[in-house]
């Protein structure tokens, strides 16, 4: 089993916190179409014929695409993999781009599962982010996409930003619960290098994140969504019953996926690659009939350290026994004897040969994992 990933390098506007892969030069469009039917070629071996479960486009804003270009993909995606017979397939969108043209083109191409970046139903929060949308549309779009059929959908929503009072993120969580989707991811608000937002808190345009204000929002998140039902299956990631994303759930199990598109990474079971992260690169490479890409073979140390990782943002925890057959006994012993300061400090417990991060301990879900690894 595996997936399939395609990113989609475009936006219209650049949001103020955004360090993903993304051009807002429109212009290279249908040349990065015409470079991307020609990597899904030429990268038709990397799974081994393995069959595709999911298939998620991301970016960059997917829902720019146009439906030609999108029926493209989607036909020669399967042309040159093996699909299921029930893949999931996602597209990220922007509220900005649903309306029922977009939504029943969607439909008939085969997506069967809308991410709305929605962020925050405040138009001045959104207004802060450089949103190209605003609290109005986010509610519009989510009705639209429901009488259009989509019950399958997510929420994206931000938390922690500087003008996000408690009030504000109380409102945003039951905005989004009464829409009632199939799923709701909650972001902390980080600040990453080179984006206007780390220039704006540097030239004291605006505040710097409170840590203590983004924790007690998580833990209210979590506290809410859970209350109104949904399981918290993952650090960001909260679902309906029989509702997790699919695709999302294979990284965090290791499986096996493919990466398309500029800055898209790929991972074999035991390489990684990753695309070069330029669009005119990638398109003037592909034009030559070759993709441009870094790989690196992954030690034992490195897929055991990504394991507890990912592993320890899940309910499910790190298995023990998992560890055991894969690294060794000596590893599991190891890691179970290292990780009994945070069973002892409550941050974490051992459940069914399972460590499994308390909610206390997910607030240091990074550091407890990083402590953790290998050298
Ligand atoms: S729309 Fe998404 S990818 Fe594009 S700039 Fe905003 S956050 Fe980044």
């Amino acid at each position: 089993m595996a997936g399939i990933y395609i990113h989609i390098p475009f936006c219209k506007q650049a949001c103020t916190y955004c360090n993903f892969h993304f051009s807002t030069n429109l212009d290279l469009q249908n040349d990065f179409t015409a470079a991307l039917l020609k990597e899904i070629v030429l990268r038709e071996v990397y799974l081994q014929g393995e069959t595709v479960e999911t298939i998620y486009f991301g970016g960059g804003t997917p829902s720019l695409l146009s439906s030609q270009a999108l029926c493209q993909i989607l036909d020669s995606v399967s042309g040159h993999f093996n699909i299921s017979q029930d893949p999931e397939i996602t597209l990220e969108t922007n509220p900005d781009d649903i309306d029922t043209n977009h939504l029943d083109v969607w439909r008939k191409a085969g997506i069967n599962r809308l991410s709305i970046g929605v962020q925050s139903f405040f138009s001045e929060d959104l207004a802060w982010m450089n949103r190209a949308h605003s609290g109005e549309q986010a509610i519009q779009a989510v009705e639209d996409s429901k009488k259009a059929g989509f019950d399958n959908f997510s929420l994206d929503l931000i938390y922690g930003s500087p003008g996000l009072t408690d009030e504000k993120w109380d409102f945003n969580l039951h905005k989004a619960i009464s829409l009632e989707p199939a799923h709701i991811s909650c972001y902390a608000l980080t600040v990453e290098s080179k984006t206007a937002l780390y220039n704006m808190i540097k030239t004291k345009k605006t505040i710097a994140m409170d840590p203590d204000k983004q924790a007690s929002q998580f833990l209210t998140g979590v506290q809410k969504l859970e209350e109104a039902g949904f399981e918290h299956y993952e650090i960001s990631s909260f679902a309906r019953p029989g509702r997790r994303s699919r695709h999302n759930s294979s990284y965090w199990q290791s499986k096996k996926y493919l990466g398309l598109g500029p800055s898209a990474h790929s991972f074999d079971g035991t390489s990684r690659q990753w695309n070069v992260s330029n669009n005119a690169l990638y398109i003037k490479s592909l034009m030559a009939g070759k993709v441009n890409f870094e790989s690196e073979n992954l030690l034992p140390k490195d897929l055991l350290n990504e394991y507890i990782m990912t592993s320890l943002r899940t309910s499910e925890g790190l298995d023990l026994q998992h560890v055991a057959e894969h690294f060794g006994k000596q590893t599991g012993n190891l890691l179970e004897n290292n990780a009994s300061v945070y069973i002892h400090s409550n941050q974490m417990v051992k459940r069914h040969e399972k460590l499994v991060l308390t909610r206390n301990g997910k607030l240091f879900a990074d550091g407890i994992a990083a402590a953790l690894f290998f050298d």
